[in-house]
């Protein structure tokens, strides 16, 4: 909640500054609710626990449906690993982490790995989901140059991310993908961008910030396979202060951070 500061004594000839508004320039503000169904799509496993499976808890606790698509199944993550191995553990991992957090739709697009191509077989692949699943929000990660910091972003999520926003639009255009056989959907009303460095509207994880690390935390052999001392690795300590770092521009509440778009 925001304080507002008792007003400055007016002195002679001088006018009281106004009241301090409840939302100051830079603050975040809810996320709409006003949806049922959502798709998360996003690159690899781990990109939504990263930070959004705090939102998607809150949001199960509440009703909402949401699927999660994946791209790849992460199978170039793990220094140490195999691919064809890494592909079979790194799937597990996720439907675990997935389960967690309420979601038991979880799919496979089976695009390589570090590869990943911005095109319209990605397009065509996206927008097959999107007219599956008829979402009223689109969840998907990071489709910038970079993150908040700024640090540079990788091809991937750039490549899946812009593919999303733009899939949105190809879902509802029967003249795309016609082929498909799926009927256009048009209903996506809201597309929701974690770890966004241009964020704008955040929800409240209070009650799900510790599904949420026991959520990234399932993904043990990414974790591992980091490395001791990688600052990646401590599920606790970045989500609980991604989580504050939120919540200072939420009135102090534990939040999850998205750059809303309007479709
Ligand atoms: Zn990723």
């Amino acid at each position: 909640m925001t304080t507002t500061p008792p007003p400055t004594p007016a002195r002679a000839g001088v006018t009281a500054p106004p009241a301090a508004p409840a939302v100051q320039p830079g603050d975040l503000v809810p996320l709409p609710v006003d949806w049922e169904r959502a798709l998360a799509i996003v690159a690899h496993p781990d990109d939504l626990e990263y930070g959004a499976a705090g939102a998607v808890a809150a949001w199960s606790v509440a009703g909402k449906q949401v699927a999660y698509l994946l791209a790849t199944r992460g199978e170039a993550g793990i220094d140490g690993m195999d691919p064809e191995q890494c592909a079979k553990v790194r799937e597990a991992e996720q439907r675990d982490s997935a389960a967690i957090v309420g979601v038991t739709s979880v799919e496979f697009l089976d695009h390589p790995d570090g590869l990943i191509e911005y095109g319209p077989r990605l397009r065509r692949d996206l927008a097959a989901a999107i007219r599956r699943h008829r979402p009223h929000l689109v969840l998907t990660f990071n489709h910038h140059d970079t993150w908040p910091g700024p640090r540079w972003n990788t091809p991937d999520h750039r490549a899946t991310g812009r593919a999303a926003l733009d899939a949105i639009g190809d879902a509802g255009n029967r003249h795309l993908f016609a082929d498909l056989g799926l009927p256009p959907w048009n209903g996506v009303r809201y597309a929701a961008v974690a770890g966004s460095p241009h964020a704008t509207h955040a929800v409240d994880i209070t009650a799900t910030l510790e599904v949420a690390i026991a959520s990234l935390e399932a993904h043990r052999a990414y974790l591992d396979g980091l490395g001791p001392g990688n600052w990646m690795a401590d599920a606790r300590g970045l989500l609980t202060t991604m989580a504050e770092q939120a919540g200072q521009r939420f009135g102090g509440r534990p939040a999850v951070a998205f750059e809303l778009l309007l479709t």
